[in-house]
């Protein structure tokens, strides 16, 4: 068991770790073995684990050292298919999944999460191996939040219920909030375990059944869990889980005939993709968690040791690979210099390593893919005339890891302010009034988070309405808790996950009215 200080962490990791986790005065942290037992690596299709009909199978990567982890099943069409018909199978009228008790639904996901709290350790591991993200944040931040968000979600199961609706003449009306049914779950890689169970906890606790497409980058967590779900007692074909490739597996849920709706996080271009396989198939319904461009907006009045942290980790936090990155900090103009000054000496000394080391903030990014094209949005913004203050190279002579970068004097047509990078890359931008700021913040085809730093909340309060964005942080930034709801604005989503929100895509409303006959009519 390693001991770390809370007071120590804070310094390093993000007041995130703090809050979120209940860490108090000490938070123990095991130290796991790095090279972990990899059990399962194969699709999970009604409780059972099945090679790919094709017999492919494909490697998946450690990206600290670029170097294979081991081989996994490759799940295409026709696996889609076979696991398409398992969740119809369990979803049959009479089923003993439709059959269940709802409470016991929620016992169900409760059992999940004490599974996987067990597992913490393993699955710790298996996230750090197969992404890269630093252990101590996999452990302490991740699995806290999965865990807490399936825990959330086992609480709804008995608790979605429809309303008696007083419509005219003498009938008695009543509404239903049934299971939509077979959903299609399409997750990305920058955080495997948390989007697993944003997706299977409204689902499960609705009563649908699920089949996931795991991300080809980071497919071994999300089989773990599989496991877990089988050993926690859900039916067979409630949940299957098919590691596969976008353009075969993905495609093949989204176009489906026989799935009632899709659920989509990862990029804006593959979202519409999705959309347009829903429209030309059956018409499933569509959520999509898309990218961003998050604006963060630092008043001359706020305080700046705050604002400076937290505008790093607003942008680094997780390589930089988050859908909500504050990736445009616009900083007000008499305080620029200062905020400059202190983000590059913040950048410094950022910790780039080895994820399974306790000191390390930052590991590789996810992929070599990801690794060139975030390396070319560095080239870009060197050549479009933004200001290399900090970092801009490789930081390790294997596995993919990028120095933590900062660009200033960022103007809003240079390509690194207006596409997503998804790295370590901070745009900081200059602003001079505030309308100026509400108006170059909404000039985005993104609208999924933004935040503000001030201590004038009036200012804040007229930010926050004006800006165009799914989430709004004052004086904080990624504070996401299951309850709350998260999606976008405009090309970043539609729809809405976690909090009560979270169960609206995954409920049918089925209206029931009866006549009630009169005495003497
Ligand atoms: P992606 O959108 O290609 O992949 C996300 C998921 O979609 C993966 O499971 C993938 O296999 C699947 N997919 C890909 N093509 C598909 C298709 N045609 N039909 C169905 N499913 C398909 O993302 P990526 O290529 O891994 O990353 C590219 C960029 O996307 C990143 O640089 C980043 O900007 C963005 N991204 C955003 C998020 C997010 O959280 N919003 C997550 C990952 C990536
Ligand atoms: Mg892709």
């Amino acid at each position: 068991m390693f001991r770390i200080a809370v007071g120590g962490f804070c310094s390093r990791l993000p007041c995130l770790l703090l809050r979120t986790r209940g860490l108090s005065a000490t938070a123990a942290i095991p130290v796991p073995n790095q090279e972990p037992d990899i059990l399962y690596n194969k699709l999970f299709i009604n409780n059972e684990w099945h090679d790919a009909v094709s017999k492919r199978t494909f490697p998946t990567i450690n990206p600290a050292t670029g170097e294979i982890i081991c081989q996994v099943a490759e799940g295409d069409k026709a696996d889609v298919d076979k696991a398409v018909k398992a969740a119809r199978q369990a979803f049959e009228l009479g089923s003993p999944w439709r059959r269940m008790d709802a409470s016991h639904r929620g016992v169900l996901m409760n059992r999940l999460a004490d599974l996987m709290e067990r597992d913490r350790m393993h699955l710790a591991t298996l996230e750090t191996l197969d992404n890269g993200k630093p252990y101590t944040v996999a452990y302490a931040v991740d699995l806290d939040l999965t865990i807490k968000c399936l825990r959330y979600y086992a609480g709804w199961a008995d608790k979605c219920h429809g309303k008696t609706i007083p419509i005219d003449g003498d009938y008695f009306c009543y509404t239903r909030h049934e299971p939509v049914g077979v959903c299609g779950q399409i997750i990305p890689w920058n955080f495997p375990l948390l989007m697993q169970a944003w997706k299977l906890g409204p689902a499960l606790a609705t009563g649908n059944v699920v089949v996931m497409k795991v991300a080809e980058q980071t497919p071994l967590s999300a089989l773990h869990v599989a496991s877990l779900i089988k050993e926690a007692g859900f039916p067979p074909g409630v949940v299957n889980i098919i590691p596969g490739m976008g353009p075969t597996a993905g495609a093949a849920i989204s176009s489906h005939m026989l799935v009632d709706k899709v659920a989509f996080t990862g990029s804006t271009e593959v979202g519409m993709l999705i959309q347009q396989a829903a429209g030309s198939s059956n018409l499933k319904k569509v959520t999509l968690e898309l990218g961003g461009k998050s604006p963060n907006i630092i008043l001359s009045d706020a305080d700046m040791e705050l604002a400076v942290e937290q505008s790093h980790f607003a942008l680094f936090f997780n390589q930089g690979q988050c859908c909500c990155a504050g990736s445009r900090t616009f900083v007000q103009e008499d305080i620029y210099r200062e905020f400059v000054d202190r983000s590059i000496e913040r950048a410094k000394q950022r910790v780039v390593g080895n994820p399974f080391d306790f000191k390390t903030e930052q590991g590789p990014q996810v992929d070599e893919e990801q690794f060139k094209k975030i390396l070319g949005y560095i080239s870009a913004g060197k050549k479009e005339g933004a200001q290399l203050l900090h970092g801009g190279g490789v930081a390790a002579d294997r596995g993919y890891f990028i120095q933590p970068t900062v660009f200033g004097d960022v103007k809003d047509d240079m390509t690194i302010a207006s596409e997503e990078i998804f790295g370590p890359v901070m745009s900081i931008l200059k602003f001079k009034s505030i309308e100026e700021v509400i108006k170059r913040a909404n000039n985005s085809i993104y609208g999924l988070a933004a935040a503000v730093f001030t201590k004038d909340l009036d200012k804040a309060n007229y930010i926050a309405n004006g800006v165009r964005a799914g989430t709004v942080w004052i004086n904080c930034y990624d504070v996401l808790g299951a309850q709350a709801p998260f999606g976008g604005y405009k090309s970043s989503g539609s729809g809405r996950e976690l909090g009560e929100y979270g169960l609206e895509a995954y409920t049918e409303v089925k209206t029931v009215t009866t006549k009630v006959f009169q005495k003497n009519s």
